[in-house]
């Protein structure tokens, strides 16, 4: 009877693992057309001052419009892309799409404060990297503290010894550094203190419960003294209560990003949404003068 089950295991296994192998091919195949046709995609999602409530900055997010309509998300094909070398020609494309935005941004009198666009530890660890880098800031005749590399704290402690090294060749360049979903990863503060970087992001999973869960808050507040300790802003990722912005700014957070400020939002509507934030404050200075 075991020998039978064993067998039939085996049957099983070996089948889905055939799926999925199958799949992924398919999925890979998909992908390499959606970079060469243009089916990807860029939503940005700002990100907030939280003692003024200003927008210092966007995040790029990569979206893959399907052929059936669907929307696929990154955390759907990034690691597959990752595994197959994909993830080189998507992220020249995220990088030079993202800056070619921030371009028309700046030409059209929206400062939108820096892009930032997320890395893959493949991508960001080629060697070539900080030459590409240049290539797309110089192509679209952008300061390097324009654009903001997001690299995060698992990704770069994987390979801690070269991504100090790629770290400081980005820096030397004065392109902004921050450090992704931090508290997520093995941190080593020996290498925390050798990273140039300028950001750290408190992961999600800290902020959800942070009014509830005395642990998840001794950890954000933790974070934050870390990061000023250590001359970094710090930015809390996923706010979505008036109660967890409360507490983070209180907590001396710099800025903050979340469904409760902004879900991401295309080009277009960053655009719009500034244009509101102008007629506001130019109808705020036609009554200081009316009333003046
Ligand atoms: P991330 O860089 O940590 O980005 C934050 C993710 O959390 C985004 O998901 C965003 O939509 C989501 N988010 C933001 N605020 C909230 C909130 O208040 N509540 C909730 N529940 N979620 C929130 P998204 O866009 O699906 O991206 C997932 C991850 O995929 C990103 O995590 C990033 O690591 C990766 N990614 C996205 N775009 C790119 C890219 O162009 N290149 C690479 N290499 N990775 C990317
Ligand atoms: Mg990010
Ligand atoms: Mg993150
Ligand atoms: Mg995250």
């Amino acid at each position: 009877r075991a020998k039978a089950e064993g067998k039939n295991t085996y049957r099983l296994f070996n089948h889905s693992m055939n799926d999925k192998a199958v799949e992924s091919l398919l999925i890979e195949n998909d992908l390499r057309k959606a970079i060469k046709y243009d089916k990807l995609r860029l939503v940005y999602q700002p990100k907030i001052d939280l003692h003024d409530g200003r927008i210092i900055g966007v995040e790029a997010l990569v979206r893959w419009d399907l052929d059936n309509g669907e929307v696929m998300s990154p955390g759907e094909f990034i690691p597959m892309a990752e595994e197959t070398g994909l993830i080189v020609p998507l992220g020249k494309w995220v990088l030079d799409e993202a800056c070619r935005q921030q371009r028309l941004w700046l030409d059209r009198g929206f400062k939108v404060g820096s892009v930032a666009v997320n890395l893959s530890p493949r991508q960001f660890l080629q060697i070539e990297f900080p030459d590409f880098i240049q290539s797309v800031l110089d192509k679209h005749q952008l300061e390097p503290s324009c654009l903001e590399l997001e690299i995060t704290e698992s990704s770069a402690m994987e390979n801690a010894q070269q991504s100090v090294q790629m770290l400081k060749r980005l820096h030397s360049m004065g392109v902004a550094l921050a450090m992704d979903d931090f508290g997520t990863g093995y941190s080593s503060l020996a290498y925390l203190k050798r990273f140039p970087i300028d950001t750290l992001k408190i992961d999600r999973s800290f902020i959800r419960d942070i009014y509830h869960d005395s642990n998840d808050a001794a950890i954000a507040k933790s974070i934050i003294d870390l990061g000023h300790n250590m001359g970094l802003k710090v930015v809390a990722e996923g706010i979505e209560s008036s109660d967890q912005k409360q507490w983070l700014k209180k907590q001396g957070c710099d800025y903050a990003q979340g469904f409760f400020f902004s879900k991401p939002i295309s080009a277009n509507e960053v655009e719009e949404s500034f244009c509101h934030i102008r007629r506001k404050l130019e109808l705020v200075a036609s009554n200081d003068i009316g009333h003046g």
